[in-house]
C-alpha cells in the first residue's frame, strides 16, 4: 500500500504525469479498497461521489495488479475515452508494460460478408441514393481500416440504415463457416482482447458476450483475474434484458430478407422458397398491427385487450415453421442458407417458449410495442441467483462503482438486486463542499405530481428562477409527455428569450454543444440527459427536476416485481421503488456541480420531498447541499454568483 500512497502523492508520478491531477484522500482510500480486493480476490461494492477521481482509483491498482482485467463502462463513449485518455494517461505515468484492447458490440465493426451480400444486391434492398452513397464509402473505408470500427468513419451517420444491412447480429453471423473469417474485423477484436491485459467492454457486450459466452469469447471471462464495472448502478437494467429473452419482428424481417438474398444467389432453382419468405413476412408486419398503439409496455396477462394478437401470432408460428421446413431441405446447399435455417429454428423456439406457460416459471412475459417493430419478452423476476451462479463459476475480484449506489449509505437494495450477498462495500463522499457551492430549492405551494396540470404549474414556478438563473439549466422530466409540454409553455411565455433546446431534435452530442455553446440556453430533456452529461462552469447553473422518478407502476416487469416482493410479506415500495427513484434522482441531481468551482442550484418541483415521510431519506441521499423553499434566497444565489 505504500506504493499507492506514493503514486496518488502531492509529488508522486500522478501529479507529475497528468494534467489537472489533484489529490484527494478519498481517491487514495478507495484505490487501496480496490487493490486489497484485488489481491484478496473479494466482491467490493463503492459508491465514489463526484470528483473523487474514481477512474484513476481503480485504473492505478488494476494496472499495477497484472493479470487480466476486464473494465466494463456504461457506454460506447465512456469505452472510448477510457481506451483513448485514461488508461495511456496512466499506464504512461506508472511505466507498465500493460496490453490493453478496446472490445465493442459486434454491430460496431463492418461485416465483410454482409458487406459484400450488399453490394451484389443493391437493386434488391437499396432505393435511396444517399444510402448508396454511404455503402461505397462503407466499402472504401472496409478495404483500408485497419479494425473496421465504424466510429472511425465519421461521413456516414450513426442511425444511418445502411449500417444494419453490413454488420452481423449473432443471429446472422456464420462464425468460423464465413468464406470472410480471416479478414473478419469482429474475430480480429476479440483475438486481441484474449490476448490483452487489460480489455475496455461496455455492460451490454459483457452481459451479452461475455458472461452468456457467445462463441469466441468464450475464454475471456474464466482467463481474467479482476472484473470492474464502473456505471455500476446501470447493471440491474443490463443484467435483466440480457437474462431475459426477447424475440422480435425486427428479428424475422431481417430474417425474410436475408433469405431472400440467400435464396436468390444459391436455390433460385427451389421455387416454393420465396412465396414461404413473402408469408413469414407478412405474418410479421401484420403482427404488429395487431396492435395499434406505438412506445407502449403490455404484460402477457393483459395482452386479451388485443383480440387479434393470438391468432396473429399462432399465424406467424404457422408460416415460420413453414419456412423452417423448407429451408431444411435447401440448408445443405449454403452456409448462408444453412444460417437462415438455424436462425429459423431458433426464433420458432423462442416464440413457442414465449406461449408455454409451464416454461416460464420466474419470468414476467410482455410485449413492447415500437414504431415499426414488436418484442416478446420474458424477464426474470430477479436477476440475483443468475448473476451470482456466473459470478462464482471461478474466484476472482469484482470491483462495482460509481457516484450512485446507495440510499444514505446502504447498499441492500443494491446487493440484494444483484445477488452480492458478501460484496464488501464503502462509500467515499465528493471532495466538492456542497454546502457551499449548491443549494436544494423545493418551490412552495404545488400540488401533488397526479394532479391535473401538475406540470403547468411546475413551469410557472421555474420561470422565475430560470430568469434569475439566464437560462443556462436542465430541466429534467420524468416523462416525455412532460417534456414536451414544458417546451410548449416556455416558447409560449412572452418574454421569455433564453434559447430552448429539446431533446430529440438532434444527437444528444449534438446539443450539448450547442448548450455549452449558447451560454444562456435551456435544455429540456428526459431519460438521456439524467445521467452520463458534464457540463462544467456557469453555462449549466440550474437543474430543475419535475418529480421523483419513481418509474411507472404499470409498466410490466415492475408491477410482476412488485408482486413477487409484496406475496413474499416483503415492502415493495421501500426496498425496492423507493431505492431505485434515489438513485436515479442522485443520477440526475449529479448533472449539477461537476468541480470545485462549480456554483448552481437545484430545484425539485416535488413536494412529496416535503410531505412524506420517505420524503426525507430522499433529500438526505443527496449531497449535503444547503436548503430552501424560499425563492429570494435563491434570486440571492444567482446575485451572489
Ligand atoms: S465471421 Fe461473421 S462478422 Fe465476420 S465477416 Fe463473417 S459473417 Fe461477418
Amino acid at each position: 500500500m505504500l506504493e499507492l500512497d506514493s503514486i496518488f502523492s502531492p509529488e508522486g508520478v500522478l501529479s507529475r504525469h497528468i494534467a489537472g491531477f489533484r489529490v484527494r484522500s478519498q481517491q487514495l482510500e478507495m484505490a487501496r479498497a480496490i487493490a486489497e480486493t484485488i489481491e484478496n480476490r473479494r466482491i467490493l461494492v463503492a459508491e465514489a461521489g463526484t470528483g473523487t477521481g474514481k477512474t484513476l482509483a481503480y485504473l492505478v491498482p488494476a494496472l499495477l495488479a497484472g493479470g487480466k482485467v476486464i473494465i466494463s463502462t456504461g457506454t460506447k463513449t465512456l469505452q472510448d475515452q477510457l481506451f483513448n485518455r485514461d488508461i495511456p494517461a496512466a499506464r504512461a505515468a506508472l511505466k507498465v508494460p500493460v496490453s490493453v484492447a478496446l472490445l465493442k458490440g459486434r454491430a460496431n465493426y463492418v461485416c465483410h460478408y454482409h458487406l459484400e451480400r450488399c453490394l451484389q444486391d443493391t437493386h434488391l434492398t437499396f432505393v435511396d441514393r444517399e444510402e448508396i452513397g454511404y455503402l461505397q464509402l462503407i466499402e472504401r473505408y472496409a478495404a483500408n481500416s485497419k479494425d473496421g470500427d465504424k466510429s472511425g468513419l465519421r461521413e456516414v451517420p450513426e442511425n444511418a440504415a445502411v449500417w444494419q444491412l453490413v454488420t452481423s447480429t449473432r443471429d446472422s453471423c456464420l462464425g468460423s463457416d464465413c468464406p470472410n473469417y480471416k479478414q473478419c474485423f469482429v474475430m480480429e477484436a476479440r483475438k486481441q482482447a484474449l490476448a490483452a491485459d487489460i480489455v475496455v467492454v461496455n455492460h451490454h457486450l459483457f452481459f451479452a458476450d461475455v458472461m452468456l459466452r457467445d462463441e469466441g469469447l468464450s475464454e475471456l471471462l474464466p482467463a481474467c483475474n479482476t472484473v470492474i464495472f464502473d456505471e455500476a448502478h446501470q447493471l440491474p437494467e443490463t443484467a435483466s434484458l440480457f437474462f431475459g429473452e426477447s424475440i422480435s419482428t425486427g428479428q424475422l424481417l431481417d430474417l425474410a430478407r436475408d433469405t431472400k438474398i440467400e435464396a436468390l444467389k444459391d436455390a433460385r432453382d427451389f421455387l416454393p422458397l420465396p412465396d414461404a419468405i413473402a408469408s413469414m413476412d407478412k405474418a410479421a408486419r401484420d403482427l404488429r398491427l395487431a396492435i395499434a398503439e406505438e412506445n407502449t409496455r403490455i404484460a402477457l396477462t393483459e395482452i386479451k385487450r388485443y383480440p387479434n394478437f393470438i391468432t396473429a401470432l399462432d399465424h406467424l408460428s404457422q408460416q415460420l415453421a413453414e419456412l423452417l421446413k423448407l429451408l431444411e431441405s435447401q440448408a445443405e446447399r449454403a452456409e448462408g442458407l444453412e444460417n437462415c435455417r438455424q436462425r429459423a429454428a431458433e426464433h420458432l423456439y423462442l416464440i413457442q417458449r414465449w406461449r408455454d406457460d409451464s416454461e416460464m416459471d420466474g419470468y414476467v412475459r410482455w410485449v413492447e410495442v415500437f414504431h415499426q417493430a414488436l418484442q416478446l419478452n420474458a424477464t426474470p423476476l430477479s436477476i440475483a441467483d443468475i448473476f451470482q451462479k456466473q459470478m462464482t463459476t471461478s474466484l476472482r475480484a469484482w470491483v462495482f462503482t460509481s457516484a450512485t449506489l446507495s440510499v444514505k449509505k446502504d447498499f441492500a437494495h443494491y446487493n440484494h438486486e444483484m445477488g452480492l450477498n458478501t460484496a464488501q462495500t464503502a462509500s467515499w463522499d465528493s471532495p466538492f463542499d456542497y454546502a457551499k457551492q449548491a443549494l436544494l430549492y423545493v418551490p412552495q405551494g404545488l400540488p401533488e405530481p397526479h394532479h391535473k396540470g401538475y406540470t403547468d404549474q411546475v413551469v410557472a414556478a421555474a420561470l422565475p428562477v430560470l430568469r434569475a438563473s439566464r437560462g443556462r439549466a436542465f430541466f429534467l422530466c420524468t416523462s416525455l409527455r412532460a417534456m414536451q409540454r414544458v417546451h410548449e409553455l416556455l416558447q409560449a411565455t412572452e418574454g421569455f428569450d433564453f434559447p430552448l433546446l429539446l431533446q430529440g431534435q438532434g444527437s444528444r452530442t449534438y446539443l450539448l454543444d450547442c448548450f455549452r455553446e449558447m451560454e444562456n440556453a435551456v435544455l429540456i430533456g428526459s431519460q438521456s440527459f439524467w445521467e452520463g452529461v458534464d457540463v462544467r462552469g456557469e453555462a449549466l447553473s440550474l437543474v430543475i427536476i419535475d418529480k421523483l422518478p419513481f418509474a411507472p407502476p404499470d409498466d410490466p416487469v415492475l408491477s410482476a416485481r412488485i408482486e413477487k416482493m409484496t406475496n413474499e410479506g416483503r415492502n415493495a415500495f421501500m426496498e425496492y421503488q423507493l431505492p431505485r427513484a434515489v438513485i436515479n434522482l442522485k443520477q440526475g441531481a449529479g448533472r449539477l456541480i461537476r468541480d470545485e468551482t462549480d456554483r448552481g442550484v437545484l430545484m425539485i418541483c416535488d413536494p412529496r420531498l416535503i410531505t412524506k415521510a420517505y420524503g426525507k431519506q430522499v433529500w438526505q441521499s443527496l449531497p449535503p447541499m444547503k436548503r430552501t423553499r424560499d425563492l429570494a434566497e435563491v434570486e440571492h444565489f444567482f446575485a451572489d454568483l
